[in-house]
């Protein structure tokens, strides 16, 4: 592993430089072959796992790494906390990937650090594992994503309501910088570290930029918009429902972050939502693009010293760019939309085509995956047509005969409903079952489902064991910001 450490060339005040807090016994429980192949990792070190425990536990650290835990702010659950920061994770520096992009290793639950507070720096073993399986379900379903290259076992325990094996996450992230990082430094009203800050957030994800000025501010915010846009789409494509999207959870690369109370929706509902600490439905599932737009307007806001000393006419400069961002995601959702019902376009017939259907879906508590997988295998199944037509009434037919109207062959929609629509999605029951036979130390199951999710848009031999909604739909099932 050849490391860099560009984010520690920044200024002292973003981040405590402090190394992880060694464990007790530690042992590699989940390693993540494919990722540690795209990093470039070496078989050798590979094949030993007794040495990747004691790197990604944070017990001996690699050759190159100069573990930080960074500084950010952020709002949650709308409220503004100037001072968040990594509590319990440690960057240990950069790998340069196959793809010749450069990617954070961090570790989770590796120990205190000085943005801690209250809490112990530990992570408990199920929602380490949870992250590790949501977030290869995601990588594996098109979604961007930061991903989990390790899972070690630390043989001690941690204690939140009751004792847990405790565990330590590696995170692959394309970096940590977050809307929150951004208001740190803004709400201390530190312009030449926001400054930096920016400058660095667009040599690393935005390299396109090449304008000056308070242009270039405006075209780094309007990129992360995209990004933004891009992901909440991705989001709704697969039922996946966030739960926290704070600020300092909305990465700036456009990447899924923190997986702690996330869940998938099963029958498709609006307000869906699983978190217990999201008693006002903000987060729920129809919510998400709003609240990536509010996140976005959080960014702006903390932008707008870098854009003109006048408040009033750096408020001129981005507030279109919030405005428009509905627009933009109405465009983006629609078209995704389209592709699920096998459509290219999203004219205006198709959007009346996605509204009905989704009220109908809603009305009727239909299974959001299932649903669009059955209307793609009825493009050649009179079963399953048969079975849709009583379901979804005229529409059924409405949808058919759009398909004809615009010359849709019958092989083209169905080939492009079939890479829109994943067969698999990683459902809150079937995690939850892997998760339980962790707690109870037997692991046999979680290969198989791993593969399943890694191939979610091709039939395996077990892949219809995992398409079967909860048998209560999840109507008990809460999440926790899993620590
Ligand atoms: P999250 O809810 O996961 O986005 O975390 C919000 C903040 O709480 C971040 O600053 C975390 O680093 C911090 N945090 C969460 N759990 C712990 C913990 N067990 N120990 C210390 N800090 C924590
Ligand atoms: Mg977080
Ligand atoms: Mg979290």
């Amino acid at each position: 592993m050849k490391f860099s450490n560009t984010y520690n060339q920044l200024d002292a005040v973003f981040f405590q430089p402090v190394a992880p807090t060694p464990v007790r016994q530690p042992e590699l429980l989940l390693w993540n072959t494919s990722l540690a192949n795209e990093l470039n990792i070496a078989p050798e070190l590979q094949n030993n796992s007794a040495l990747l425990a004691q790197y990604f536990s944070g017990n001996q650290l690699p050759v190159g790494a100069e573990p930080i835990a960074q500084a950010y702010a952020g709002h949650q659950f709308g409220h503004f906390n100037p001072q968040l920061g990594d509590g319990r994770a440690h960057l240990l520096g950069e790998l340069i990937n196959n793809n010749g992009q450069r990617v954070d290793i961090a570790l989770k639950g590796s120990g205190p650090t000085a943005f801690s507070r209250q809490g112990d720096g530990r992570c408990a073993l199920g929602p380490a594992v949870r992250e590790f399986i949501m977030s290869e379900a995601m990588a594996a379903l098109g979604v961007p994503t930061t991903r989990c290259l390790a899972v070690v076992k630390t043989g001690e325990l941690v204690f939140r309501e009751q004792a847990k094996m405790g565990a330590v996450v590696t995170r692959i992230a394309t970096s940590h910088l977050r809307v929150g990082t951004f208001q740190y430094f803004s709400a201390q009203g530190n312009l030449d570290a926001l400054a930096s800050l920016t400058e660095y957030a667009i040599n690393r994800h935005y390299s396109e930029i090449t304008s000056i000025g308070s242009q270039r501010i405006i075209d780094f915010l309007q990129a992360v918009i995209y990004k933004q846009i891009t992901l909440v789409v991705a989001w709704s494509r697969v039922g996946f429902i966030h739960g926290v999207m704070n600020t300092d959870n909305t990465a700036i690369s456009g990447e899924t972050i923190d997986f702690g109370p996330c869940a998938m929706m099963n029958h498709y509902h609006l307000g869906t939502v699983f978190s217990s600490i999201d008693r006002n439905s903000r987060y729920a599932f129809g919510n998400q693009g709003r609240i990536a737009q509010w996140n976005m307007a959080r960014l702006a806001e903390a932008l707008l010293p870098l854009i003109n000393e006048d408040q009033a006419q750096a408020v001129a400069l981005v507030e279109p760019l919030i405005m428009k961002f509905s627009e933009q995601y109405q465009a983006a959702f629609y078209q995704m939309m389209a592709n699920k019902l096998g459509c290219t376009d999203s004219n205006d017939a198709v959007k009346a085509l996605v509204d009905q259907l989704l009220i109908l879906m809603q009305e009727q508590a239909l299974d959001y995956t299932n649903t669009f997988i059955a209307l793609q295998l009825s493009l050649d199944d009179d079963t399953h047509a048969n079975k849709l037509k009583t379901q979804l009434g005229d529409w059924y037919q409405a949808w058919r005969d759009y398909l004809v109207s615009s010359s849709t062959a019958t092989d083209s929609a169905s080939a492009l409903m079939t890479r829109t629509n994943p067969l698999v999605i990683p459902r809150n029951h079937n995690v939850e079952a892997v998760l339980a036979q962790f707690e109870q130390q037997q692991t046999t199951d979680i290969n198989e489902f791993l593969t399943i999710l890694r191939d979610p848009y091709h039939a395996l031999d077990s892949t219809a064991k995992y398409q079967l909604p909860p048998s209560d739909g999840d109507s008990h099932y809460r999440t926790f910001c899993g620590t």
